[in-house]
């Protein structure tokens, strides 16, 4: 009777265990394939995230490229090699398409190969990254399913700027780019010295007094900051220099009318160029031969044509463009007295990329040497 008892109650304990270890199977087997199914999203998920980064990056950089040489025959090929460059220094294999082959890694975002397929726009104002790549799975191979493909597309464009935000208050007007001893990479003076107001060429161009110097906050006609002439041009100092070290806070856009402020105002014009060029943390500090875009001694100015005029005086211009110019030095003329008689603000103009609004209507790709280059889709 014991022994029978003991019999039932081992067989009960072995059925048990049997149980235990069969529930303890399956939960391993649904543990291991929640597992799986984790990291195959998220394999998946990275790749395709580091395959979308990698074709906006290239399409970014084709467009900068189609910017940069827009007038040279070869432009296309340019934008295409400066593409795939990219993609090869993200660490992508590129191979013809159809070569894709078998997906070797199943690490996480270790170097792929990727099919590229990539177009540049009759007016070489747009390019269109596409990429293809393969991703191994873990669960969904038990599945029968080994691998997936991953695509990811990218549109670039590159357009001449509508409008600007940051711009300084002074500017430059766009009879100057056809003057016969312009050019870009040449010293030139972005302030006028008073006194050259009445002189030939395009210094005559805003009448007596007139250095060049603008108001952004003021179109001349008698709204939001403005005020009367008088009251401007004798005040507004420190916002002239706030406008120059921090760049105007609002959006200025083509064809908005800016008004002049007469005069030189040699203090300000002094504390805003230099407030500009020490904030340079750049080494060696930014110049001609080699700047940073993003520095404060780059500095964007409106491009005008004549405005309105009140008796020998212009009292706005018309922005048609933005250029980018690189802040070199500041200097003052004395007279004989040793005062001050005039200021110039001295650098050079550059070509590039600048941030704005795009104009995807102009008719050119680079106005004033500046294009925007952006992603479109
Ligand atoms: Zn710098």
């Amino acid at each position: 009777m014991l022994d029978l008892t003991i019999m039932r109650c081992r067989k009960m304990l072995l059925n048990r265990q049997g149980a235990v270890m069969i529930i303890i199977a399956v939960a391993f087997v649904a543990i291991v394939g929640f597992c799986s199914l984790v990291v195959d999203i998220g394999n998946l998920l990275l790749t395709r995230q580091k395959l979308s980064n990698s074709v906006d990056a290239a399409a970014l950089a084709g467009a900068n490229i189609m910017g940069e040489k827009f007038a040279e025959a070869n432009v296309k090929d340019y934008a295409i090699a400066a593409a795939e460059e990219y993609i090869r220094e993200n660490e992508w294999e590129i191979v013809t398409a159809g070569h894709l082959g078998k997906a070797m890694a199943v690490a996480f975002s270790d170097t792929k190969k990727v099919e590229l397929d990539i177009s540049v726009s009759e007016d070489h104002r747009e390019i269109t990254v596409r990429g293809n790549t393969q991703v191994k799975h873990f669960l969904a191979t038990v599945l029968g399913i080994s691998e997936s493909t991953v695509s990811a597309a990218a549109t670039a464009r590159v357009d001449p700027a509508t409008s600007v935000t940051g711009v300084v208050p002074v500017g430059i007007p766009a009879e100057t780019f056809d003057q016969p001893d312009f050019g870009f990479g040449k010293e030139c003076v972005l302030k006028l010295p008073a006194q050259d107001g009445n002189q030939g060429g395009w210094r005559s161009f805003l009448g007596s007094g007139n250095c060049g110097l603008l108001d952004p906050g003021s179109t001349g006609q008698g709204s939001s900051r403005d005020i009367d002439e008088e009251e401007r041009n004798g005040h507004g100092s420190d916002e002239w220099r706030e406008d120059f070290i921090n760049g105007y806070n609002k959006e200025i856009s083509k064809g908005d009318l800016i008004a002049t402020i007469q005069g030189n105002r040699n203090g300000p014009v002094k504390a805003a160029v230099e407030a500009r060029l020490n904030q340079c943390t750049h080494s060696p500090k930014c110049s001609i031969s080699r700047y940073e875009n993003n520095c404060p001694r780059v500095i964007i100015v409106p491009v005008y044509e004549k405005g309105e005029e009140k008796g020998n005086h212009v009292i706005n211009v018309r922005t048609v463009g933005f250029a980018k110019f690189l802040l070199i030095d500041y200097s003052e003329d004395l007279d004989e007295h040793g005062n001050i008689e005039s200021s110039s603000i001295k650098g050079w103009f550059l070509e590039g990329s600048i941030e704005g609004d795009p104009d995807p209507t102009s008719s050119t790709i680079s106005e004033y040497g500046t294009y925007v280059v952006y992603l479109s889709k």
